[in-house]
């Protein structure tokens, strides 16, 4: 192995000052209710939940949690609205997601802050990545409302009628927004459940639909735990349900409904291979391997949580690898200098601390940057293990958190089989200078998302979904709009 010439770690000798995102434009209720058939309204029997701001465990607001009885009432609104909306013509339909659209940018910078507070993220990736994304994925299916005739999905593409949506908590506004855009551009009217650690841009969205006159019932919001989304997808009124979280609650849900007519997409878990070439541009590739893993705390079903490193480089790549870890800036979400901010939960921390420990039991070597961790609040360091075996459950399991396990390989058939040794097929990412060689990795790689010299890219445009156990079925682009018609106009 090449010896490094990189010195292993710098610390800054010096601090940048704090420079918080003002939180007064952000105005949260001590209360919420549900959003059913365009008005707030009560659960039936008055349960609720609080939500946190992970970063401090302050309390920032009561969330009501909808029983099965509200999901009906939800459904029911839903169902009621379908009809009228879905005999909109597409055009009609593409002016009120325009209009949304609209509405989420000029309120983008509220959105940002109440997601990071809410979430924990840095306030420079909900400012700079989810809310355009957000809003972009709004106004790319505004554009394909009155187009599905020429989509290539069938003569006389339908919608499907109710659907359900249920989404994690990593990405909450812009989950919300892979799911709704489409399911209102095709016809069909919706139930959506947020997380219940994040569902307060959920219900903000709740105001911009009122805000953009959508008419009531074709957007209901419903909050709740597990129970909640248990019940929405066995309500026999939903025509569709679109899932987004961990393979356990995806496979659950499968079986559920199983037998029935629902139609059913899935997006579950991963366990991303991100592959550095010897001939790759090494600078890049630290920068791509940092956001792989350490966007978001890690909360990234598609993070390339396995670096498989080509030995000749081995040790130059985790020279600059651990330089670069110890630039990275932690703490406050909401300042916008942070890079890491705070672990969404109690429970995910949990579950992270437990995986780590094991990956050391295992015989994998943790390393941290110098990182102070602030006394309140869920928080993790940015963490590298080297030394990791294939059968290692780090190198296995979703940890979903700022941790990467490396791992090393020879030839690009070592890549592409230890690569591919995982349940998960979400993405993929390839570092070298060679275009053959990516097309060649390309082909062989059993993910739905191979990036190439660059990492964690989204747009609206591009389909993304899984293979094996990371789920079926494909949000965004025109693919996303197959998700929400009845095939073949059928
Ligand atoms: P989770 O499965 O625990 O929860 C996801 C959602 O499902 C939440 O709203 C939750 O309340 C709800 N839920 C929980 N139990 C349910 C049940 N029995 N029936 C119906 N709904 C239920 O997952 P999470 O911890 O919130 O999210 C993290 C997971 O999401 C990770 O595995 C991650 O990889 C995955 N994820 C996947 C994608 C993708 O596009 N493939 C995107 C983001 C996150």
């Amino acid at each position: 192995m090449a010896t490094s010439t990189v010195p292993d770690l710098v610390t800054p000798t010096w601090e940048y000052a704090p420079a918080p995102e003002a939180r007064d434009i952000v105005t949260i209720r001590s209360n919420y209710g549900l959003f059913i058939g365009g008005r707030w309204v009560d659960t039936v029997d008055g349960s609720s939940f609080k939500t946190i701001k992970p970063a401090t465990e302050e309390d920032l607001a009561e969330v009501q949690s909808a029983s099965a009885r509200d999901v009906d009432r939800a459904v029911k609104a839903a169902r009621t609205a379908f009809t009228r909306w879905s005999q909109r013509t597409g055009a009609e339909r593409g002016k009120y997601l325009y209009r949304i659209a609209r509405l989420v940018q000029e309120r983008a910078r509220e959105l940002a802050v109440l997601e990071s507070l809410d979430n924990g993220k840095p306030i420079k990736e909900s400012r700079d990545v989810d809310l355009p994304l957000v809003a972009a994925h709004f106004f790319h299916y505004a554009g394909w409302a009155d187009k599905l005739d020429w989509a290539g999905l069938g003569p006389d593409p339908r919608p499907l009628g109710v659907a359900g949506q249920i989404i994690p908590w990593n990405f909450p506004l812009l989950m919300l927004a892979w799911k709704i855009a489409p399911a209102l551009a095709c016809g069909n009217t919706i139930v959506l459940k947020p997380a219940e650690t994040t569902p307060l841009t959920a219900l903000a969205f709740a105001d911009i639909c009122a805000q953009a006159d959508l008419p009531p019932g074709v957007v209901n919001i419903v909050t709740g735990a597990g129970e909640t989304g248990h019940a929405l997808v066995n309500h026999r009124g939903v025509d569709k349900i679109a899932f987004t979280g961990s393979t356990e609650v995806g496979k659950e849900i499968q079986r559920s409904l199983a037998g029935t007519d629902t139609h059913l997409t899935l997006e579950l878990g991963g366990k991303a291979a991100n592959i550095v070439f010897d001939d790759a541009p090494i600078d890049q590739a630290i920068e791509g391997i940092v956001n792989g893993i350490f966007f978001n705390q890690g909360h990234v079903c598609c993070a390339g949580s396995r670096l498989l490193v080509q030995e000749s480089v081995h040790d130059a790549v985790i020279a600059k690898l651990k330089r670069r870890l110890g630039t990275l800036h932690l703490g406050d979400p909401l300042d916008k200098n942070t890079d890491i901010g705070a672990i969404n939960s109690a429970a995910q921390l949990a579950r992270i601390k437990e995986l780590v420990s094991v990956g050391e039991a295992e015989g994998g070597q943790r390393w941290q940057p110098v990182c102070p961790l602030p006394a309140k609040g869920f928080w993790f360091a940015p963490t590298l293990f080297t030394n990791v075996g294939q059968s290692s459950r780090i190198a296995r399991e979703e940890i979903f958190g700022p941790v990467l396990s490396v791992l090393t390989f020879r030839t690009p058939e070592e890549a592409i089989a230890k690569a591919n040794n995982t349940p998960y097929g979400l993405s993929a990412g390839v570092w070298t200078e060679k275009g053959s060689r990516i097309l060649w990795m390309a082909n062989r790689l059993k993910a739905g998302v191979v990036w190439a010299n660059t990492f964690n890219r989204f747009d609206p445009t591009s389909p993304f979904g899984g293979y094996k156990e990371s789920g079926f079925g494909r949000e965004g682009g025109r693919h996303g709009l197959a998700a929400y018609l009845h095939a073949g106009g059928g």
